[in-house]
């Protein structure tokens, strides 16, 4: 699971006049198997081979390449277990390797350069909120992040309490009661405190909070504005039985409403902006084309649309159909679903992809987009 840490590890990557080898390797859904995926990972790899052999290049550099290339051949040649994209980042001179999955395919890649090439990741890690999912009472808290469909235990923090059984007999006791109180209120004060800090250094973007009914919602009125505003929902666990799997099912279910919610309002601003045109396109033949121009700022599609269509390998032009490229005149390329060319040109592109799950107006459009400038005329159109 990629982490926070590991993603601003990785941004802070420099070759220190090495080259950094950045490597995106798709694998589909329908892949085809052990042997197509070693050889679409050789076809990459074929592309910086020369490098290594250039002698142009410093020693230290060639010789940092063929250690990065012989590396990544070795860790990535096993047929991979999801579909997705694998990403490699290496520079072997600095001892530098790390690895991420995607959960999503992007255009494959080669890049070498002083500095990691990210667009691409950074573009799909945006679709996927990372959660703060903390499980309080009133004396302890463990405090888990859930990204990408997965969990992990931070941290956990115990204080004093008066609520425990050896106390009980004396709960009714005012000073017992009152002592009781203050140090819950402390107990949430510092956990409060270390959230605010994970806010600010974990990258997180919502916040989930557990535990048992009548316990939730204390903590949640103590809740700092900042925080509040933050908050996805609640879910009720036991603290003593709940396991990684129960955390992260609970918390599914409210990122999923969460991410219901957000698309049924992106399909409106989409559909709004289109009636009153302003920097919006729906359908597909206008979102292939907002597209081939780089003008998508942010993509809708629906998860079920498909279509076949064609690509120019030159300019990147994509469309239903057509023999020849409206921008260069060069034959295009046929491809068995032109919307998943569409997805990966936008991430290239640095725009964002929204997948709609839920069935909304984009249904029967298939696509739709926010622009950043206002199309020219189609070609098609105009002639
Ligand atoms: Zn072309």
């Amino acid at each position: 699971m990629i982490t926070q840490e590991q993603v601003d590890r990785i941004l802070r990557l420099e070759g220190n006049g090495l080259p950094l080898v950045s490597l995106y390797l798709p694998v589909e859904p329908d892949q085809p198997g052990r042997r197509a995926h070693r050889a679409r990972l050789a076809g990459l790899l074929d592309r910086i081979r020369p490098l290594a052999d250039d002698h142009s290049l410093e020693h230290a550099a060639r010789l940092s390449l063929s250690e990065d290339i012989a590396k990544i051949e070795q860790r990535l040649g096993e047929e991979p277990q999801r579909p997705g994209t694998v990403v490699v980042f290496s520079c072997g001179g600095n001892g530098v390797y790390e690895e991420v999955w995607l959960p999503r395919a992007t255009h494959e890649r080669v890049v070498v350069d002083e500095a990691p090439f990210v667009r691409p990741m950074l573009a799909v890690l945006d679709e996927y909120h990372r959660i703060c999912a903390v499980v309080v009472d009133e004396a302890t808290a463990q405090i888990w992040e859930y990204h990408l469909d997965e969990v992990r235990e931070l941290e956990a923090i115990r204080d004093r309490t008066l609520r425990g059984p050896e106390h009980a007999a004396r709960l009714d006791e005012d000073p017992v009661r009152d002592m009781a109180d203050e140090l819950s209120k402390r107990h949430y004060r510092r956990l409060i405190g270390e959230l605010k800090r994970l806010f600010k250094e974990g990258g997180f973007d919502l916040l989930a909070v557990g535990g048992h009914p009548y316990q939730v919602p204390a903590f949640i009125e103590f809740l700092p504005r900042d925080l509040h505003d933050r908050l996805v929902g609640r879910f009720t666990v036991d603290r003593d039985t709940t396991t990684a799997a129960d955390i992260r099912d609970k918390v599914r279910v409210l990122v999923t409403d969460r991410a219901y919610q957000e698309q049924e309002r992106l399909v409106g601003e989409i559909l709004e902006a289109v009636a009153t045109k302003h920097h919006a396109t729906v359908g597909l033949d206008d979102t292939l084309w907002a597209g081939s121009l780089a003008a998508i700022r942010t993509l809708a599609v629906d998860t079920e649309a498909v279509a076949p269509g064609v690509v120019c390998d030159r300019d990147g032009l994509l469309a239903r159909t057509g023999e020849q490229c409206l921008l260069c005149g060069d034959a295009l390329r046929e491809v068995p679903d032109v919307i998943e060319e569409l997805v990966k040109t936008v991430i290239e592109d640095s725009g964002e992809v929204r997948h709609i799950e839920m069935e909304t107006d984009l249904r029967t459009h298939l696509t739709g987009a926010l622009l950043r400038f206002e199309l020219p005329p189609h070609p098609i159109d105009t002639e």
